[in-house]
């Protein structure tokens, strides 16, 4: 089952853990620069971008008014209480944000998080009105043992609310082993990743069919065209190329 070809792509910048003040908002502005410049033609997509969290409520007015939306790289799954360090994702609307990561493999593997509790902060992230960025993938052991597919349907129905929408939710799919190595799936197994992807989606939601699948893991602006045409590709989860306003623009104009 393939997407009708009408899903609006999103292009979502993680910047992790990178960026003092003044470099994120050098950065943001940059970027903001170049798509200005370059004029909404070359803009086929929706542009995010996450900074750390420490940069959010600076960022929101650097962003605003342009094309660029802002979005947190994780959240907790209460609205507010007793959890120190962490943020909700009623604050991270109040900063400005629009869309929330969740269950990335980092925070995965550094923090323990389980697929329900990937969940939970998908729900909370949906209930304070943010679309909730959900990453799944395979570690490279998995893969090894041909369990891809499987790892991948188990994350996907475990880690997703039961009210997820194309509406609310993103599905980014996250190789591990592709994340920050340069290490890039074939076109035909991302492909093939997807295309279960989109038959779950469209199983378990009456939107299904319009649900955002993007891929994660070592896109580059070289690699960005060929990544982004392969079928119920929606656009792209991008780390490392993110932290270069050029390079994460030259990514953002390769959508088909
Ligand atoms: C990521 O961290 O989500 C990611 C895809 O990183 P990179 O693009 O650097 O592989």
């Amino acid at each position: 089952m393939a997407d009708d070809g009408l899903i609006r792509p999103l292009i979502a910048g993680n910047w992790k853990m990178n960026g003092r003040r003044a470099d994120g908002v050098a950065l943001a502005s940059e970027l903001v620069r170049q798509v200005r410049r370059s004029g909404s033609t070359d803009l086929h997509g929706d542009l995010v971008i996450c900074p750390p969290a420490t940069l959010l409520a600076t960022l929101a007015e650097i962003v605003a008014d342009s094309p660029v939306q802002l979005g947190a790289q994780d959240c907790h799954h209460s609205a507010s209480g007793a959890h120190t360090g962490d943020v909700s994702a009623v604050m991270l609307v109040d900063a400005g944000c629009r869309y929330v990561i969740v269950g990335h493999s980092e925070r995965r593997t550094d923090h323990g998080e389980s697929d329900e509790q990937v969940r939970a902060k998908a729900e909370a992230a949906n209930a304070a009105g943010l679309r909730a960025i959900v990453c799944l993938g395979e570690t490279e052991a998995q893969r090894a043992r041909g369990e891809t597919l499987a790892v991948v349907e188990r994350q996907f129905r475990a880690s997703l609310p039961a009210a997820a929408t194309a509406g609310n939710t993103v599905i980014a799919y996250e190789p591990v082993w592709a994340i920050g190595t340069g290490k890039v799936p074939t076109p035909a197994e991302i492909a093939a990743v997807h295309a279960q992807l989109r038959t779950l989606a469209c199983n378990q939601m009456t939107d299904g069919k319009r649900l955002r699948l993007l891929y994660g893991g070592s896109v580059k602006p070289g690699n960005a065209a060929e990544i982004l045409a392969v079928a119920n590709v929606n656009g792209a989860l991008v780390g490392g190329a993110s932290l270069s306003a050029g390079d994460f623009w030259a990514i953002a104009r390769s959508c088909p």
